[in-house]
C-alpha cells in the first residue's frame, strides 16, 4: 500500500500539468503524504466520536424496544448487530488512544498511516456486514453502507490504488452479505446494483476530492518557496549594502549603524565600548609603486587579516574608508583592546607584503585606540574622535605601532 500511495501521488502530480510538479522532490511527496494523512486523522478521530455516540444511543435504543420487536427475524440477528454495535465502539475508541493527537505533518509517522488505513478499512466492511445484515430483514437498500461510502470518499483523502483497494474489500464483504442473507433475488439484486454504484461513486469523489488537494499542496508550496526565494534575495540584498564591495566585510554604512546601536547598548548596560582605528602606512607611496590594481590586492589582504584579528562573536571589522578600517569591541576592556591591537599589527607585518618605502621593508599598519564608558547625553562621535587622535600620534611616532587614547 506504501509503494502504491506514492505511485499514485507521482501520477497525480504528473497529470496536474504543472512545471514544478515533474520535479517535485521525494521530500516534497513525503511532506504531501504527511499533510494528507495528518489531516485524515483529525477527520478520522471525529468520525470516531461521532460513531462513539451513535452506537452507544441506538444500543440504549435496542435495549428499550426490544420487546416491541415483531419480526422473527429481526429478533434473531438482533445479537449479532448487538455486538457489531460493541465493536465499533471498541475500534474507535481504540483508533482514539491509538493514533493520538500528532502536533503536525511533521509528527506523522509510518503508524500513523497504518492506524488511519486500518480505522477506515474497519469501519466501511463493519458497516458493510452490519447493512449485509441489516437488509435482509426486509426489502432495505443497505443505506449504512451507502452513507459510510459516501462520507468516507467526501472527507478523507485516499489516493486512486488505495480508495480502489479499501473500497472494493467493502464491497466484496457487502456483496457476499447480500449473497449469503439475502433470499430474495430480486431484492438481493437491486441491493447488490446499488451498493456497487456507490462504491464506483464512491471511488470517483475519493479521486476528484484528491485531486484537488493535491493541486492546493502544490499551488501553497509554489507560493512558500516564491515567498523563500523573495527573503532570500531581500537578505541578499541587504548584506550586500552592508558590505564592502572590495575587501567583503562590513562597509562604512554598517559601521555607523553598529555604533549607533552598541553605543546605546553600552549606556543601557553601563559597559565599556573599545574602538581601534587602523591606517596603512606609506600607502600612497605601495600605491605609486605598484599600482592601483596592486593595491587593491594588498587591501583585500590587510582587510581579511585584520577581519580574522578579532575572535569574539561580537566584535566588528569595517572598511571605513580608503585605506583606513576600523574595529568595535563591545564590551571589552584595555587590556583585551591592547591584544588585539598587537595581534593587528604583528598579522599585517606577517603578511610579509613588499614596501620598498617602509622602514621595515613591508607593508605596516597605524593603530589607535580607545575605550570609553558611554553616557547618556554624550554621542558615538566621541569614541571614533578618541581613536582617531591616537591614530595620529601613532603615524606621528613613525607608524607601525599602536597607542592608547
Ligand atoms: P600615511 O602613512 O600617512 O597613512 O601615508 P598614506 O600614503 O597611507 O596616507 P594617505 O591617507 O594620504 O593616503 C591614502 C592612500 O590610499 C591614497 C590612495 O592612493 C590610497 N587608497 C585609498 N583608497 C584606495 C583603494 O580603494 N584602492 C587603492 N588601491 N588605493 C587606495
Ligand atoms: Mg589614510
Ligand atoms: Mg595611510
Amino acid at each position: 500500500m506504501y509503494i502504491w500511495r506514492r505511485r499514485q501521488v507521482y501520477i497525480v502530480l504528473k497529470r496536474t500539468g504543472n512545471k514544478h510538479i515533474h520535479k517535485t522532490s521525494t521530500p516534497e511527496k513525503a511532506l504531501l503524504n504527511n499533510v494528507l494523512t495528518h489531516a485524515n486523522i483529525y477527520r478520522l478521530r471525529l468520525i470516531a466520536w461521532l460513531l462513539i455516540a451513535f452506537m452507544s444511543i441506538l444500543i440504549v435504543l435496542q435495549l428499550v424496544f426490544i420487546a416491541k420487536v415483531v419480526l422473527p427475524r429481526a429478533l434473531e440477528i438482533a445479537p449479532y448487530i448487538m455486538h457489531l454495535r460493541f465493536i465499533f465502539i471498541g475500534g474507535s475508541v481504540a483508533f482514539l488512544i491509538v493514533s493520538g493527537r500528532p502536533a503536525s505533518p511533521n509528527a506523522i509517522t509510518r503508524r500513523h498511516y497504518i492506524y488511519s488505513y486500518g480505522y477506515i478499512l474497519f469501519n466501511l466492511t463493519g458497516f458493510a456486514i452490519l447493512s449485509g445484515l441489516i437488509q435482509s430483514i426486509g426489502p432495505g437498500i443497505a443505506s449504512s453502507y451507502l452513507m459510510a461510502m459516501i462520507i468516507s470518499s467526501a472527507f478523507l483523502y485516499l489516493n486512486l490504488p488505495n480508495s480502489v483497494l479499501i473500497y472494493s474489500l467493502a464491497w466484496a464483504v457487502m456483496s457476499i452479505m447480500v449473497w449469503r442473507f439475502q433470499f430474495d433475488w430480486l431484492v438481493a439484486s437491486s441491493v447488490f446494483l446499488n451498493s456497487s454504484f456507490v462504491t464506483i461513486i464512491a471511488i470517483f469523489i475519493s479521486y476528484t476530492v484528491y485531486t484537488n488537494r493535491v493541486r492546493e499542496f502544490l499551488y501553497q508550496r509554489k507560493i512558500e518557496r516564491q515567498k523563500e526565494k523573495l527573503l532570500l534575495s531581500n537578505d541578499m540584498l541587504k548584506n550586500l549594502s552592508y558590505l564592502d564591495a572590495l575587501t567583503g566585510i562590513p562597509n562604512r554604512r554598517f559601521f555607523d549603524e553598529f555604533l549607533r546601536r552598541e553605543w546605546k547598548r553600552a549606556v543601557r548596560e553601563q559597559q565599556p565600548l573599545c574602538m581601534i582605528m587602523i591606517d596603512i602606512d606609506h600607502f600612497k607611496l605601495f600605491n605609486d609603486t605598484f599600482g592601483h590594481q596592486n593595491g587593491d590586492d594588498a587591501l583585500i589582504q590587510v582587510g581579511t587579516t585584520l577581519n580574522m584579528a578579532v575572535k569574539r562573536p561580537g566584535d566588528l571589522v569595517f572598511r571605513y574608508g580608503g585605506e583606513e578600517f576600523a574595529a568595535i569591541l563591545p564590551k571589552t576592556d584595555q587590556t583585551g583592546v591592547t591584544e588585539v591591537a598587537k595581534r593587528m599589527l604583528q598579522a599585517v607585518s606577517g603578511l610579509k607584503i613588499y614596501h620598498p618605502f617602509s622602514p621595515t621593508g613591508r607593508l605596516t599598519i597605524s593603530v589607535g585606540l580607545a575605550c570609553v564608558q558611554p553616557k547618556n547625553g554624550e554621542l558615538p562621535d566621541y569614541v571614533i574622535d578618541c581613536a582617531d587622535k591616537a591614530l595620529y600620534r601613532a603615524k606621528g611616532a613613525g607608524g607601525n605601532q599602536y597607542v592608547r587614547a
